[in-house]
């Protein structure tokens, strides 16, 4: 292909973040590494990795029970951790920031406890139809428990979710709203304060999984107008096997507890046990403390950062790649709705997503193919599965260019 691209330039300076991460330097098949799976799980950055190895080689205990100074230190640095997500977040105080072991935990803690507590037989909850499987499932655990019932919102044909037709589907019977901030498969950003103050209008309350929207846009939970906000720390360059619940402090009080275990209690007897205050009162036994820490050094990480400069860069990046790939013969793009986040999902006429990431990878390229833990909008927009590209504040826009080649270069070898 001889076209010629005009390709913008960035005055983020990408090459030192890059510098952070460790395992960009890294090649695959002998080709660099090209990693454009990070709406999946992100890269780490060395600030991370140095955070979670200085805990185990040196402040190392468990929190919250030893009156030594390692124990004490875990629980500061465990504690500080929080404080950071809470600040992150603009969440009023440390109570109301519960760890888990990520997005999915969390949703279900939800389902578990407040869904259990507060909804019955008869009353709606409220979906979109992008939402991935972690937030349609514990929703119909919950419906077959309580007789509960689902309400879809429908997607437009461009990956948008319709104010008024989310209205249609929102009623006096709705108690709670629960949708994505960012969608995984189509970047979509969601309506979401003005899905909140639909929700509020009908005395509903509203959950959002952040686990998309956290990284890529700036999240304040009281401007949202939200009652629950979930993520992962995975995708915002923290850690695996935690994630947060801020939920507002007059739910989680209310909220029965979800496990129980050490810590979550405040009295036991074998005739009664009464629970801790929140946020100890749901989070039982030895909880993901280096995780936590973790998260909490990717957090300082991000803050260190011009995180207006990275979401101008990662628009940027979008942008680029939604021109690159749309020029490619026989590629239609998945997701085109007006306002979007650093996902790109599309197809190929004639192969399968599966074989073109497979043969992607072989160029060094890491994309994701499949249904990306949402069946219901693969049927809702007619295809069994997509390619999908997401950005990180680490990519490049050459790293666009060697998507678009290896495409083309798939299309030689599949078609
Ligand atoms: N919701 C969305 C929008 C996601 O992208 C993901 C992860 N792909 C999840 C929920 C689930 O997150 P986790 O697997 O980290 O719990």
């Amino acid at each position: 292909m001889n076209k010629s691209f005009a390709k913008p330039v960035s005055t983020f300076d990408v090459a030192n973040i890059r510098a952070d991460f460790p395992i960009l330097a890294r090649t695959v098949h002998g080709k660099p590494l090209v990693f454009l799976d990070s709406a999946a799980s992100a890269q780490k950055p060395r600030q991370v990795i140095d955070a979670v190895t200085k805990v185990y080689s040196q402040e190392y205990a468990n929190v919250h029970r030893g009156a030594y100074y390692l124990s004490e230190t875990a629980t500061a640095n465990y504690e500080a951790a929080r404080e950071k997500v809470r600040a992150f977040i603009n969440a009023r105080s440390v109570s109301e920031i519960v760890f888990t072991k990520g997005a999915t935990e969390a949703i279900n803690l939800v389902a578990a406890t407040y869904g259990r507590a507060f909804l019955k037989a008869g009353d709606e909850i409220v979906l979109t139809a992008v939402e991935h499987h972690s937030n349609i499932v514990p929703w119909q655990l919950l419906r077959d428990a309580t007789g509960c019932v689902l309400r879809i919102a429908p997607v437009s044909p461009d990956g948008s979710i319709d104010i008024a037709e989310f209205a249609k589907v929102i009623g006096p019977k709705t108690k709670l709203v629960a949708i994505a901030h960012v969608s995984n498969v189509l970047g979509t950003v969601l309506p979401v304060r003005e899905i909140a103050d639909l929700a509020h209008a009908v005395g509903a309350k509203i959950m959002l999984d952040g686990c998309q929207g956290i990284v890529h846009r700036h999240v304040d939970v009281q401007d949202l107008g939200c009652d629950f906000y979930v993520f992962s720390g995975h995708k915002l360059y923290g850690p695996t096997g935690i994630g947060v619940l801020w939920a507002r402090a007059a739910l989680l009080d209310a909220m029965p507890p979800y496990q129980g275990g050490g810590d979550m209690i405040d009295t036991v007897t074998f005739a009664k046990t009464t629970w801790a205050q929140p946020p100890a009162k749901f989070e039982a036994g030895t909880p993901p403390i280096v995780q936590a820490i973790g998260l909490g050094a990717a957090i300082d990480y991000l803050n260190s950062l011009d995180r207006i400069a990275v979401a101008e860069h990662e628009d940027a990046l979008l942008r680029y790649a939604m021109t690159r790939l749309a020029q490619i013969p026989g590629v239609r793009l998945i997701g085109t709705a007006p306002h979007k986040a650093a996902v790109q999902s599309f197809v190929m006429e004639g192969a399968h997503p599966h074989d073109l990431a497979t043969v992607l990878d072989r160029h060094g390229v890491c994309v994701r193919a499949g249904h990306h833990c949402a069946q219901p909008l693969m049927e809702a927009l007619g295809v069994t599965a997509t390619t999908r590209a997401s950005f990180g504040l680490y990519n490049t826009m050459e790293e666009v260019d060697a998507l678009a080649n290896a495409l083309v270069r798939a299309q030689e070898v599949l078609l």
